[in-house]
């Protein structure tokens, strides 16, 4: 990796474009990887790139649920593998959840080296590579899934995710969790829990929190982020 001193200002945020170059370097990430991290990061600058209690809120409300679930996955691809392989893993081991590799841009290399680097990480078992079922309305490799894993599913967290898939996960009935920098994405827009944090920090966080025992409503919590987002832009406009 390159050296990046510790006392740039920018040193975490380059740190973590490191890990994705090096996940497209490994064949782990796809180079469009790369650019959904730039969206996120623009949107994470609008944060002042910290958790906010919003999003906070969020993460324990969605450890509620999965830790309520009957069969609880956590969908993992390229960029979530290079980001925080160990956090995830340890995350399903703490929930009681099923992993499984879904991507956007699959080969079987890819679903493979994933699959390793979450074992690397202690996960015991990773599924994906043999899907067996469809989620219906998304096109042949997009829609391959484990019947076991997220077609059984009643809750799953899919961070990153695009939105027609999240669209068809929640079509099923799924109670559909989402990490997303992102409050005005497709995704964002239809889960049922939208974490809106990066997931360098999310994860991290979520292995930490208790869950939410009070009530949540997504749609508030979608429009209070918003309107932070709005305050911070407004305020630093008046500070120039
Ligand atoms: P959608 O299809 O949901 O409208 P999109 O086309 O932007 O959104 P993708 O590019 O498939 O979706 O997914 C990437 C999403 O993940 C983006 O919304 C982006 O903001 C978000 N994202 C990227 N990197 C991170 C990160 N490190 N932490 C959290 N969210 C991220």
């Amino acid at each position: 990796m390159t050296d990046i001193p510790e006392s740039h200002p920018r040193y975490l945020s380059l740190k973590t474009r490191e890990k994705l170059v090096q996940g497209v370097e490994e064949g782990m990430t796809s180079k469009a990887g790369l650019i959904a991290h730039g969206r996120g990061e623009a949107f994470d600058y609008l944060l002042g790139e910290e958790t906010t209690p919003f999003a906070e809120k969020a993460e324990r409300y969605a450890l509620k649920l999965m830790k309520e679930a009957d069969n609880a996955v956590i969908s993992i691809n390229g960029n979530v593998a290079a980001l925080v392989p160990d956090s995830i893993v340890k995350l399903g081991q703490d929930l009681d959840a099923k992993l499984e590799v879904n991507l956007f841009h699959r080969t079987d290399k890819r679903m493979e080296l994933i699959e390793k680097k979450l074992k690397d990480n202690g996960a015991e078992e990773v599924l994906g590579s043999e899907p067996d079922a469809k989620i219906p309305d998304l096109e042949h490799a997009r829609a391959l899934c484990s019947e076991e894993g997220i077609y059984s599913s009643d809750v799953v967290l899919v961070p990153l995710e695009d939105g027609d898939r999240a669209k068809a996960l929640s079509d099923m009935g799924k109670t559909v969790i989402t990490i997303d920098l992102n409050p005005l994405s497709r995704t964002a827009q239809v889960s049922d829990v939208t974490i809106v944090d990066n997931i360098i920090r999310a994860v991290p966080n979520m292995n930490k929190q208790e869950p939410l025992e009070e009530g949540f409503s997504n749609h508030k919590n979608l429009n209070r982020t918003l309107k932070y987002m709005s305050q911070r832009l407004f305020d630093l406009s008046e500070e120039l």
